[in-house]
């Protein structure tokens, strides 16, 4: 019988439990459903679709739409099923056998994994111990592989950490001595006090990436984009499958759009939840650490990480089981949900932990 490639058949694959609880924390969706207008648009204009034809292979009302959120053209604009298919692309185009691809540890688990899925080496250095980017260690670890890809994550998944701005200069400075292209993963760069779509140009080896699916209450949609070159753009457009973005997606991204007002608001209300929630926290027995996106990571003192984790599901409250991380271990990671859904998991947590 037919065996997986090798390097496939040893993998772990991605892991989040869907336990059906009624507190969901785990997955850094938002909590909010999207905006009754943009519902209304999308089944509205559903009806115009030409559904015996191949969608725009271009999506260039969707690109140009996107590209007018960041004051560039659609050739700036890659878009994908979802963020986490826009690095797959990056990956096939930029890395592959032969090729490296560097992280710096604990980070966003989906950039090694999609790295080795396309053949990619990778090479991990470690963050700092507050989980900062070290400056240090990322020269260490370019000089020393002189990755093709180099990945940040602002606020970084599962820490919550947000990288400044001088990081991502030098980081990026170190990356194109070595000829290589900089990924900025910002899935959750509307909860951060800045972006580095700032440093995008056609001569700069960077992409930033974004996703609907964490702000813009969209994830059930699977929309994702990335921001760079318009060379690079190109190059991206030459490996993704032919009309890979159906006619719905485009339309529900373009329409999306209309409600960017909507959406600011929404990220205001998580992050005023987001503060009241890690004031509740931190008067708790528990390891806190400060987050720049919409969840935040913490460690119980007086009971294993894992324990804690089968008690809050066994009281229908489902958070990220990040305890045998390397680095993470017995931490949690909570997403902020709505006051309701953060007061019932505060409540369960006290009484686990009591
Ligand atoms: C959730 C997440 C993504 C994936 O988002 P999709 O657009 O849903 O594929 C990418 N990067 C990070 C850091 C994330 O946390």
């Amino acid at each position: 019988m037919i065996a997986a490639r090798p390097d496939v058949a040893l993998m772990d694959g991605y892991h989040s439990p869907q336990l059906d609880v009624r507190v969901r924390l785990n997955t850094n969706e938002s909590p909010e459903t999207p905006p009754a207008g943009w519902t209304d648009a999308l089944a509205e204009a559903m009806r115009s679709i030409d559904w015996n034809r191949y969608p725009d292979r271009e999506a260039l009302k969707l690109r140009t739409a996107i590209g007018g959120l960041h004051g560039v053209g659609p050739e700036q604009i890659f878009v994908a099923n979802g963020s986490n298919e826009v690095l797959q692309t990056v990956m096939l185009t930029f890395g592959g056998p032969g090729r490296t691809a560097a992280v710096w540890e604990p980070t966003y688990a989906l950039h090694s994994h999609i790295a080795r899925i396309t053949g990619t080496g990778v090479i991990e250095g470690e963050r700092a111990d507050d989980f900062s980017t070290d400056l240090g260690e990322v020269a260490r670890v370019i000089a020393a592989a002189r990755p093709e890809v180099s990945f940040l994550c602002s606020p970084n998944n599962p820490t919550g950490v947000v990288d400044d701005e001088s990081v991502v200069r030098e980081t990026l400075s170190m990356v194109e001595g070595v000829d290589g292209l900089l990924v900025v993963d910002e899935a959750y760069g509307q909860f951060a006090p800045w972006s580095a779509t700032g440093l995008i140009a056609d001569d700069v080896p960077i992409v930033v990436t974004r996703t609907f699916s964490k702000t813009w209450s969209m994830a059930a949609a699977r929309l994702g984009y990335l921001i760079g070159p318009s060379w690079l753009v190109a190059e991206l457009d030459k490996v993704v499958l032919p009309y890979h973005l159906d006619a719905f997606k485009q339309l529900a991204g373009t329409l999306a759009l209309d409600h960017v007002e909507a959406m600011n608001e929404r990220v205001q209300r998580l992050v005023a939840e987001r503060s009241r929630l890690v004031g509740r926290l931190e008067e708790l027995d528990l390891e806190v650490w400060p987050s720049g996106a919409n969840f935040v990571l913490f460690r119980p003192r007086s009971k294993p990480g894992a324990e804690v984790w089968q008690q809050l599901v066994d009281r229908s409250v489902l958070v990220r089981n990040c305890s045998s991380w390397p680095r993470l271990e017995g931490c949690l990671r909570v997403t902020i949900g709505t006051t309701d859904e953060d007061d019932t998991f505060l409540a369960a947590l006290e009484e686990v932990i009591a």
